[in-house]
């Protein structure tokens, strides 16, 4: 995956940790790993960001759903740590009608069951639309997580532009207010990496749609803001965009590239 992320002009991905909808993982082999820490190095990468799959929900109605994602949570976070201090993101979970406070709690009890104090991976709760039962929707709801972890050195936020977006946070005419706000409620060193989308829908649609860069509701400005951003600029950016192919991604890095001063 690194030789693909050199080829596209890229120095970071995201890789899902199994099947995005769940099942087995692949076994890790010493040699990749030491082949992509050399390549890493070589290349100037940043961290690397590891995606749970989206079935896992710490918070579901069903407490068997819980245990599985659970259970998949601290399997895959012992399997990341053989890439030292990696980023493992996840969806805070949706609480299925049980009610956010409800929500809350459960998340933040299985992450403390699950996170260990010498464990070099940072977990990022991931920032959400705020569909359906979703937590994480406001930074309020991240907040409240994040202050019941126990080990709050090993937590941290993704920022996900069309998520936010959609959630209602307008960072099209007011970055700064947003990012403000953020840094009044979580903190903005809580921020460990950005997902850049553009998004197929308006703000506050509660929609998580995304869009290529440039061709949704966000704007080639605003995503150029964006990566520009002092608070933002240094951080890991993961294109989570609707193309087909790899060169859809090489001529999008391309662009955003040419937008950064
Ligand atoms: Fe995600
Ligand atoms: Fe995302
Ligand atoms: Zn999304």
């Amino acid at each position: 995956m690194a030789n693909r992320a050199i080829e596209i002009g890229a120095n970071t991905f995201q890789y899902f940790t199994r099947n995005p909808r769940g099942g087995v993982a692949k076994e890790i082999s010493k040699e990749d790993i030491d082949s992509f820490l050399k390549l890493s190095i070589q290349n100037n990468f940043s961290k690397i960001i590891a995606h749970a799959p989206y079935t896992l929900n710490l918070c579901s109605a069903k407490e068997s759903i819980r245990n599985f994602s659970k259970n998949i949570l601290a399997d895959d976070i012992s399997r990341v740590e053989s890439v030292p201090n990696s980023l493992y993101n996840l969806h805070p979970g949706s609480h299925t009608g049980q009610g956010a406070e409800v929500g809350i709690s459960q998340i933040a009890k299985a992450l403390n069951e699950v996170i260990k104090p010498n464990q070099t991976t940072t977990v990022l709760l991931e920032t959400m639309a705020g569909k359906g039962s979703e937590i994480g929707g406001t930074f309020e709801e991240l907040k409240q997580i994040i202050d019941r972890v126990d080990l709050p050195d090993k937590i941290g936020v993704c920022f996900d532009t069309c998520h936010v977006f959609d959630a209602g946070y307008d960072i099209v005419n007011n970055l700064e207010g947003i990012l403000e706000q953020f840094d009044k409620i979580i903190g903005i060193e809580m921020i460990k990496a950005v997902h850049l989308n553009d998004s197929k829908n308006i703000c506050g649609s509660k929609k998580d749609r995304h869009e290529k860069i440039g061709l949704g509701n966000i704007g080639i400005d605003a995503i150029s803001s964006i990566v520009n951003h002092p608070y933002l600029k240094n951080l890991p950016f993961i294109l989570e965009t609707p193309h087909e192919d790899l060169q859809g991604y090489a001529e999008e890095i391309k662009l955003i590239k040419s937008k950064t001063k």
